[in-house]
């Protein structure tokens, strides 16, 4: 770890190692979160024909009069009859103006002069002008409209108006594939008891949640044993079965540290190792044939920051997605001391103010403290430098 770099020049060598990966077609019910790899245009109007916006009469527009009622166009049951001078259809919201109508008049705004407002009524509405109350076909979206660009994360919005314009399936590229490894003969899981010496594996649980989130799939998870045979043997098997394989703990320097030497082993390339960063200063990242392969360090708080800073972005580029998180900026509302070598990246709250973002720490910020992570809006950076940063002062922040 002699040469640490920072956090953009680590990110840039990350997304330089990127190739995008492939494409399906996602039935629409199953494209939330998933990422857009074509754009999208509509072969329609929308809405496809003109229709009411209200509860009310289509009439041709005029001056106020009683109009005999020839006709109902009910949503999905256009009228059979067209309108023409001194006549009205009962219109519903949604249904098809009928033929020589060029308005609508809210049905509040009628009065019976005859029978109950259905067919062969007689009705009393106000002067109305062209155009009132009418969504004109195509006002939403023309035909040939692009609607979705390539890129695209899809929400909830982007599903219905997929939907809007009759698209049962989107092209969108295929979720990356994450193996996980969990080093460490320490480690148990929740559920078994503690053994003397022995810690619950929260990583293992962490990281494969922060995979999901991200929109990747978990293909793989497992536990690995701190030796050389057994760490060398699972991260075959990973390597074999992901796009992206993580590797928590293990990659620092100690006798019981197997990862990077069967990392070599095995002909993954370091692309880096070490980030003048805190917490997280052990990740190594490197490209074993098409795989991405991530040490991330075994502390817990460590494990997450830098899958934020460094996995979640790959994980977007692979899909054709922007890899840079919300940023912002945020005023810090207490001091925050400074590491003298290394950028610190700060768990904090938010709170909207007049001026802009401001953040307080979620407490203690040592890298094996994971309930510091705990109500964290964003993690704030905090450059390296002597003394503290005084409280008042603006830092950049990631949102998480
Ligand atoms: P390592 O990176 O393997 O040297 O681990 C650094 C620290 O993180 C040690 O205190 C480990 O016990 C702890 N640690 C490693 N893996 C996990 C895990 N899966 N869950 C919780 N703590 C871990
Ligand atoms: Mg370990």
């Amino acid at each position: 770890m002699a040469n640490l770099i920072s956090i953009d020049e680590a990110r840039g060598r990350i997304l330089e190692a990127v190739r995008l990966l492939p494409t399906e077609d996602v039935v629409l019910d199953a494209a939330l979160g998933r990422v857009l790899a074509e754009d999208v245009s509509s072969a329609i109007p929308v809405p496809p024909f003109d229709s009411s916006a209200m509860d009310g009469y289509a009439v041709t527009a005029g001056p106020p009069a009683e109009l005999e009622v020839v006709g109902e166009s009910r949503a999905g049951h256009p009228a059979a009859v067209a309108v023409s001078g001194g006549q009205a259809v009962r219109i519903s919201t949604g249904a098809a103006v009928p033929d020589g109508a060029d308005a609508v008049v809210p049905v509040e705004r009628t009065e019976q002069v005859r029978g109950d407002g259905t067919v062969n009524g007689l009705v009393r509405v106000p002067a109305i002008a062209a155009g009132e109350n009418i969504r004109y076909a195509g006002e939403v979206v023309r035909a040939g409209d692009v609607v979705l660009h390539a890129g695209t994360v899809l929400g909830p919005p982007e599903v219905g108006v997929a939907a809007s314009v009759g698209r049962p399936t989107l092209r969108c590229a295929v979720r990356p594939r994450v193996a996980l490894l969990v080093t460490g003969d320490e480690l148990v899981e929740p559920g078994q008891g503690l053994r003397p010496g022995a810690i619950y594996s929260s990583n293992r649980f962490a990281l494969a949640a922060q995979i999901d989130r991200a929109g990747a799939l978990n293909v793989l998870v497992e536990s690995v044993p701190d030796d050389a045979a057994g760490t060398r043997a699972a991260l075959a098997r990973a390597l074999a079965a992901a796009d992206v394989v993580i590797v928590s703990g293990g990659v620092s320097v100690g006798p019981h540290d197997h990862v990077k030497g069967a990392l070599a082993e095995l002909d993954v390339e370091e692309r880096f190792w070490g980030v003048r960063l805190r917490p997280g200063k052990p990740v190594w990242f490197g490209v074993g044939d098409r795989t991405l392969v991530y040490g991330l360090p075994g502390n817990p708080v460590s494990a997450m920051v830098t899958f934020q800073l460094f996995v979640r972005p790959a994980l977007a580029a692979l899909q054709g997605a922007d890899p840079s998180a919300g940023r912002g900026e945020a005023i810090l509302d207490e001091p925050v001391p400074r590491n003298p070598r290394r950028e610190e990246a700060v768990r904090v709250r938010l709170r909207p103010d007049r001026d802009g973002w401001h953040a307080t720490t979620t407490g203690q910020q040592d890298s094996h403290m994971l309930t510091s992570m705990l109500r964290a809006d964003a993690l704030a950076f905090v450059p390296a430098g002597e003394e503290k940063v005084p409280a008042g002062e603006r830092v950049e922040i990631e949102f998480l």
